[in-house]
């Protein structure tokens, strides 16, 4: 597979250029914007694979850009965001961003950020009409809606199950807690937000029993995400 096509958008020119010159010296190939509508004129006609924005823009608000985005294409969107702007990220990933970086941030920290995307994209081409999910000791098949640890059944209430799917069949996206009370029970009180702690600690006990394996990654104050673990 070609490296792929990284579009960065960002107006500070110092976080811009560190971005690049990252892109740059891992050999990914990028092209850079530093305000909304060069970004979506980009994403429009350059097709870049996973896009890097930055919510605070001079022009259109990184939101906005998100939605834009998304009437059309499902490529991968990493948002960058300052510490203090936790809703911010909620409004990002809400919007359709698969995940965010926050300032400051550091070289590493980006590049793994783009592998767990390049890994968002050669799974979601592989399961294209795939009825079994398979990551580590974990299988689900959907058709039967059996979930399995090591060949085993297991034993999860409809709730869990639930969750299960839903954080699987986004694996490497960040799911807001907002977005996870809404799907399981088109709400999301208080009160709910309280259940979904319950049911996921109740969950990852019994699919995280061996510590080699977390597959859940939680996002304090944002939500959590199903990490591959091959
Ligand atoms: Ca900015």
């Amino acid at each position: 597979m070609n490296k792929p096509l990284i579009l960065v958008v960002e107006d500070d020119p110092t976080v811009r250029n560190l971005i690049t010159t990252t892109l740059k010296s891992n050999d990914y190939r990028y092209i850079a914007a530093s305000n909304g509508e060069a970004a979506i004129m980009a994403a429009t006609t350059q097709q870049p694979d996973i896009v890097f924005l930055d919510l605070g823009l001079p022009d259109l608000d990184g939101v906005e850009i998100i939605r834009r985005i998304r009437t059309w294409s499902q490529i991968p969107i990493i948002v960058i965001s300052a510490r203090s702007e936790d809703s911010d990220k909620v409004s990002a990933l809400d919007a359709g961003a698969d995940d965010y970086l926050t300032k400051p941030f550091s070289v590493t920290e980006l590049l793994a950020r783009l592998r767990v995307a390049q890994r968002r994209i050669s799974s979601a081409s592989a399961r294209t009409g795939e009825s079994v999910f398979r990551n580590g000791s974990l299988t689900i098949d959907y058709g039967a809606g059996c979930a399995f640890l090591k060949g085993e059944v297991l034993k999860l209430t409809p709730t869990e199950y639930k969750l299960l799917c839903l954080l699987t069949k986004d694996v490497g996206k960040v799911l807001t807690h907002t977005y996870l009370t809404d799907k399981i029970w088109g709400s999301s009180w208080e009160s709910d937000m309280a259940s979904l702690r319950v049911h996921m600690a109740t969950l990852r006990k019994k699919i995280e029993k061996d510590p080699d394996a977390q597959y859940i990654q939680t996002h304090i104050g944002i939500g959590y995400r199903m990490m591959r673990v091959e």
